[in-house]
């Protein structure tokens, strides 16, 4: 198993690990994908909403999930594989977004739309009740917790509108998705590794050589990249790079309630995301004709951050502060005493913006920080994860000249230096999962 030799080793099997180890395969690269769960998708990919939306806070942000969402409508195409699994699907929907001082009332987010011609419209009040259902337009900002006397309570203003972007959806199955790069991967001659415990970087002649595993097994591979998810703090520890890093990433709790939808409503079928940032949740229909309930971090909830091998893995009253908060946009939506779920970890970086980049450690590459909110950016993210590594390894300084990214689906240049580990922190972020 160790005789053979590879060109690059991938710590992760999550969704973005894959898309990256495809893009290396399809260049030559004999790739390693090493898991220390037992399939590809099973860590926090598995636990992904796989919102496909083009909003985010900075243009580079829109100009990545624009790049992205084209990977998705053209998924099979794309992979070019037939999993027996099945193939996961993209399922469009569209997005409404919900004005508020927060987000300077979308204005910069309607720039960056603009700039990539991406199609919205400008909703007023009155017009978010032709999407969703009886809708209760107060503004409740600032959000408060479920024990503030005044939770529930309108705080006197209305709702100033909202965006509706039309090209918004979500993926059918995120695991299934990260099996289906599998596929394609072993197609293309990439090898997995899963049940296989990351503990340390080698190293030789002062850059990446390889990694050792809890079994006693060494790998050795001029290349190493780190794509471990709410782990990769642990693995730069390893590698001994974190202390020089000017931005960190961190194990975030979160937990996603999933709640019926309002008696008579066909929200599987019908439904719509919704982000909306004066009540602080985002919603998708999910299957079982449910809400599916998430938070967008408001300033009044604690930030939880955990041990990524040690957490607690049970509800807590957030669930139920996230479906009361939606409950206060849509009163007639049902709020159950223990709504079903899940609890899982993003992996959060300083400032809510994903780290892609090399590291202090030659050879040694981060796609991590991804905040919550990059699974839809997994295949472009994989693209040029893989054109960076080619850069690197061949002599050019990605710090001092970073590297500029053609994209292959929309007429654009990425400077990849903007996802810099070095970066100052960016105050244009939400600090949330809006990015
Ligand atoms: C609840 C939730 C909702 C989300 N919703 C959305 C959404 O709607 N839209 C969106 O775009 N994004 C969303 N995200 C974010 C998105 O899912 C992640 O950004 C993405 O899945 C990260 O993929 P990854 O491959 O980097 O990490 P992961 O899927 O976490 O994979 C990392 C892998 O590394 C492995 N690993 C870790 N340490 C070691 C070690 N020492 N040795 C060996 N293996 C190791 C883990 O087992 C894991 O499988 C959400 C995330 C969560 C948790």
């Amino acid at each position: 198993m160790t005789t053979k030799k590879y060109d690059a080793i991938i710590i992760g099997a999550g969704i973005i690990g894959n898309c990256i180890s495809y893009e290396l395969a399809l260049k030559g690269y004999r790739t390693l994908n090493v898991d220390k769960l037992s399939g590809s998708g099973f860590g926090s990919t598995a636990g992904s909403c796989a919102i496909i939306r083009l909003y985010y806070s900075s243009p580079e942000g829109v100009a990545l999930a624009r790049e992205g969402y084209y990977y998705w409508l053209d998924w099979n195409r794309y992979l070019n594989v037939s999993d027996p699994d099945g193939m996961a699907f993209y399922k469009n929907t569209g997005a409404m977004v919900f004005k508020s001082k927060g987000n300077h009332n979308l204005v910069k987010v309607k720039e960056s739309l603009d700039a990539l011609g991406v199609g919205y419209i400008d909703l007023s009040p009155e017009d978010i009740k032709n999407y969703i259902p009886n809708p209760d337009l107060s503004s409740f900002h600032p959000q408060k917790r479920m024990d503030d006397p005044k939770f529930g309570t309108p705080t006197g203003k209305q709702i100033s509108g909202a965006v509706y972007v039309p090209e918004s959806g979500y993926v059918s199955d995120p695991k299934l998705s990260t099996h289906n790069v599998e596929m394609a991967v072993r197609q293309v001659g990439g090898d997995f590794m899963f049940n296989a415990r990351v503990i340390d970087i080698l190293k030789k002649d002062g850059r990446a050589g390889g990694i050792a595993l809890e079994n006693g097994t060494a790998i050795h591979a001029p290349v190493v990249i780190n794509v471990a998810g709410p782990h990769s703090y642990l693995i730069n520890r390893m590698a001994g790079i974190e202390d020089q890093m000017n931005i960190k990433t961190k194990a975030l709790r979160v937990e996603v309630a999933h709640v019926p939808s309002p008696e008579g409503l066909d929200w599987e079928n019908t439904g719509i995301i919704t982000s909306d940032s004066d009540t602080g949740v985002y919603t998708r229909p999910e299957t079982g004709n449910h809400f599916l309930i998430g938070s967008e971090e408001p300033k009044c909830d604690p930030l939880e951050y955990v041990d990524p091998d040690n957490y607690n893995t049970d509800f807590t009253d957030q669930i139920k502060t996230q479906t009361m908060r939606e409950a206060m946009r849509l009163p007639d939506l049902p709020i159950p005493n223990s709504p079903p779920g899940l609890v899982d970890l993003y992996d959060v970086s300083d400032d809510w913006y994903p780290i892609y980049d090399k590291s202090s450690l030659p050879g040694f590459y981060l796609a991590i920080g991804t905040s919550g909110n990059q699974y839809k950016n997994a295949p472009v993210v994989g693209s040029f994860m893989a054109k960076l590594v080619e850069y690197c390894e061949s002599g050019n300084d990605h710090d001092k000249d970073p590297y500029a990214y053609r994209m292959k689906y929309i007429d654009h240049n990425l400077n990849i230096g903007f996802f810099s580990r070095n970066r100052e922190i960016n105050q244009d972020s939400s600090f949330s999962v809006i990015g």
